[in-house]
């Protein structure tokens, strides 16, 4: 067993040489802390087995485990476990939404508002919706520092719209959603709102019951959590009315050639053998990032943001992007400089940071580039991150001079 070292350090963090690697581009995935390392190999080595079948012990044990994580999950969102899907990732939790709900509730003449900030995976969904069922897609647009434009949204809702999905987080720009607004302004069109909280739920507290949302999803490797595992929150009543989108073992009640009835939620939408041991390490990262607080994360981040807008604002040839008040997250362009140029001389400097039109074509055309640098935050992350980003800046200009 893997117990000897301190569970709250992160391997990830450094280069193969054992230096210290600048790593800020944890908004596409997040180091793990050892817990969770430990608690991974734990559960794919002496504690492993299958689960919801077994009569053996280790597999009732493991069963208890896999539950126990839901707990642990539902409980950093305010949730309650029964309505806690385990799915691959926010992209799948996203597309459960569409594939039940939507096509079971969406008709010809229908319509979805979006935002101009989405991810992809918050846009493609809903256009094979789209085609499926008729409905029509609108796109609130930003105000001027890059948020959802709210006042847009309350003048362009209408009794036709049955679905508002918005970022709580954009991963681009990384301004916040003012997220109870945006509920009650769905809600009063008689609108269902869905929160892609996959920025969101490693940076600011999130109560799904305060927020009064009716979907969240959120992935665990943002999280400090594995890869291959997320999570759809869905309230009661809706899950519960949800018919399955894919079909197999674990999420039926009874199977015959004639009639197949369906397992309750949230096992309904859990079909096949689940990824056991990705979701311990997700209850366990929920656990531990509940353990540090998301109020003080948060405030570290923000404190990140502030300083790294500062020191890259003083740069002539540098253009920020979103707004001041960001969670983790800094875009920027450099006047004669192609992101993916800066992203490999920073990479020369051990410091690791995004550049493309990250998952956001639509946004990179509203803003009208071809692609930014982003800078995002972790708990881990600190001033010398800061410090050495803006050197391999500094050469960078020098090389392009
Ligand atoms: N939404 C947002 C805002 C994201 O940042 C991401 C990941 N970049 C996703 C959705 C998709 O998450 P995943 O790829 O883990 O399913």
């Amino acid at each position: 067993m893997l117990t000897s070292h301190d569970a709250d350090a992160f391997p990830g963090l450094l280069t193969r040489d054992g230096a210290r690697w600048h790593y800020l581009d944890s908004a596409a995935t997040a180091q793990k802390p050892n817990a969770v390392i430990d608690a991974v190999t734990r559960a794919l080595g002496p504690d492993y087995a299958t689960v919801h079948r077994g009569l053996y012990a280790r597999s009732a044990d493991m069963t208890m485990a896999y539950e126990a994580a839901r707990r642990q999950v539902a409980a950093l969102i305010g949730g309650a476990e029964h309505e806690l899907v385990f799915t691959r990732g926010a992209t799948e939790a996203i597309n459960l939404v569409a594939q039940s709900w939507a096509v079971a509730n969406l008709k010809p003449g229908d319509r979805i508002l979006l935002s101009m900030l989405e991810h992809h995976s918050n846009i493609v969904p809903w256009q094979l919706i789209r085609a499926t069922t008729g409905a029509v897609i609108d796109v609130c647009p930003l105000t001027q520092d890059g948020q959802i434009d709210l006042d847009a949204a309350q003048a362009m809702l209408t009794p036709a719209h049955k679905l508002v999905a918005f970022s709580h987080v954009s991963n681009v720009l990384g301004g916040v959603l003012d997220v109870a607004r945006a509920v009650a302004l769905a809600h009063g069109v008689g609108a269902k709102i869905l929160i892609d909280g996959c920025q969101a739920v490693a940076r600011v507290p999130v109560d799904v019951a305060a927020m009064g949302c009716d979907f969240y999803v959120f992935s665990a490797h943002k999280l400090y959590g594995p890869t291959g595992i997320g999570a759809l929150w869905a309230r009661g009543d809706l899950l519960d009315a949800m018919p399955p989108w894919q079909g197999g073992g674990s999420m039926i009640d009874r199977v015959t050639f004639a009639e197949t009835t369906w397992a309750p939620a949230p096992q309904r939408f859990e079909a096949g053998t689940p990824a056991i041991a990705e979701a311990i390490g997700f209850g366990v990262a929920a656990d531990w990032v509940r353990g540090k607080g998301l109020a003080a994360i948060h405030a570290h981040e923000s404190a990140l943001v502030a300083q790294a807008r500062e020191a890259l604002g003083r740069l002539n040839a540098v253009r920020l992007y979103g707004p001041a008040a960001s969670a983790g997250i800094v875009s920027f362009t450099i006047d004669g400089v192609h992101p993916h140029d800066l992203g490999t001389i920073l990479d020369e400097e051990n410091v690791a940071i995004r550049a493309g039109h990250h998952c956001a074509q639509p946004l990179m055309a509203h803003l009208n580039v071809p692609a930014t640098a982003r800078a995002s935050f972790a708990l881990y992350s600190d001033q010398t991150d800061i410090a050495a980003l803006v050197r391999g800046i500094e050469r960078t200009l020098r090389i392009f001079a």
